[in-house]
């Protein structure tokens, strides 16, 4: 039995993530649940799923999820302090990072000090600080499963590849819910528009980011991690019909992909179960109702973000924590309609540009340049 927690259980992949481990009740045991706002229904998750702890990131929420859950035996905690000394409790096998943003990184780092595998939903941990990440699972010799579609192609291509270097990966994108847009008809679009993705249902944040561009850049900056590429190895293929999740190629020309039906349970569960492939009643392709797979180079003058991505990457140091605290902010703003969709690029751009650079940051040095770019951004925002 493989102990698990999940971190951001009330989210997306959380909720998904639930749903999986109950249906294969011989292979896991839930351990811990978190949640942040919406402690109604982290309440209700632990009824139903009956783990022996659950935190809450939001410590003002304690009182009423503590009350809610009075007459059962679970062990309620609160505060982001308390989920980090949580994930590093000995009867932990695994920790899923699903929550959302920079909050993942702090429970990731003691995670893996702790000696868990991660089943890492949370790009934006690899994202903001990939080196250290990789460092800390090198030392501590934990392995770090893919959760995001994409990147579990790529694993799954890997499989039995061990002896043979990667020439260069694909990595798919959808391109959202604007590829067809014009750069004048972006100026106008709002937040409802980009909210309907039209392949996948996920949280509001890393939508805006799918519409945006921006998830495909920190995929792209994800990948490096992972996988060991560098920029010249990693290329994006705009492919709405999101059937191709990426691909690999090899030495000899030989290219492996991965398919499937959009549907985040697949990669969830190989994360959980890797090497094993586990009987599912998941959708099957069915490739004679497909009537063509078609790819597209992404157009970096209309989603400019993915190329603030591939420049982040390639200066390293605290560029992409920069990047990811300013989008942070920018998305939120969007969300809020203080600004355009455009705006979020702009913002994100001048912060880039006015942030000091550090080639090799220590975890203080991240805590420090993400509270610094936040501000940024929210002066740009304000201005
Ligand atoms: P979501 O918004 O649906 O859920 C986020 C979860 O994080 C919630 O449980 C929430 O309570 C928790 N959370 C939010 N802020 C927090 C904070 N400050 N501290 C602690 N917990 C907090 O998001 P999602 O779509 O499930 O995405 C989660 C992560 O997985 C993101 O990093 C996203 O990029 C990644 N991801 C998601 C998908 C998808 O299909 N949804 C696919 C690939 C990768
Ligand atoms: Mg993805």
């Amino acid at each position: 039995m493989k102990k698990i927690a999940i971190l951001g259980a009330t989210g997306s992949i959380g909720t998904q993530t639930l749903e999986v481990i109950s249906q294969y009740p011989d292979m896991f045991e839930l351990y811990a649940i978190t949640g942040n706002d919406n402690w109604q229904l982290l309440a209700q998750q632990a009824r139903q799923y009956q783990p022996e702890v659950v935190c809450v990131a939001n410590e003002s929420n304690y009182l009423p999820l503590k009350e809610a859950l009075s007459d059962m035996p679970v062990k309620v905690y609160a505060g982001m302090e308390s989920i980090a000394q949580m994930v590093q409790m000995s009867t932990i096998d695994m920790v899923v990072t699903a929550m959302v943003g920079y909050a993942g990184l702090l429970p990731t780092i003691k995670a893996i000090e702790a000696g868990k595998d991660i089943a890492l939903a949370n790009k934006e941990t690899l994202v903001v600080a990939g080196e250290l990440i990789c460092e800390l699972a090198d030392k501590y010799k934990v392995k770090i499963l893919p959760v995001d579609s994409e990147h579990s192609a790529i694993f799954q291509c890997l499989t039995g590849e061990q002896l043979n270097p990667i020439e260069k990966i694909y990595l798919t994108a959808s391109g959202g819910p604007f590829r067809t847009f014009s750069y004048e008809e972006l100026k106008h679009v709002t937040a409802a528009q980009a909210l309907r993705h039209p392949n996948w249902t996920m949280g509001a944040k890393i939508t805006i980011d799918s519409a945006s561009m921006m998830n495909k850049g920190f995929e792209v900056i994800e990948a490096k991690w992972l996988f060991g590429l560098n920029a010249q190895q990693i290329e994006v293929l705009v492919h709405p019909q999101s059937i191709v999740h990426s691909m690999v190629q090899f030495a000899d020309g030989a290219v492996k992909a991965q398919l499937g039906t959009p549907d985040m349970r697949l990669p969830i569960l190989y994360a959980l179960t890797y090497p094993r492939r586990m009987q599912t009643n998941y959708e099957r392709v069915d490739f004679l109702k497909i009537s063509s797979l078609t790819f597209e180079a992404p157009d970096t003058k209309r989603f400019r973000n993915l190329a603030f991505a591939f420049e982040a990457m390639e200066r390293g140091g605290n560029a992409p924590c920069v990047l990811n605290a300013a989008n942070e902010v920018v998305v939120k703003a969007f969300l809020q309609g203080k600004i355009g969709f455009l705006q979020m690029s702009d913002i994100i751009e001048d912060t880039m540009q006015q942030t000091e650079f550090l080639s090799s940051p220590s975890y203080e040095d991240y805590v420090q340049c993400d509270a610094m770019a936040r501000r940024m951004a929210q002066q740009l925002i304000e201005k």
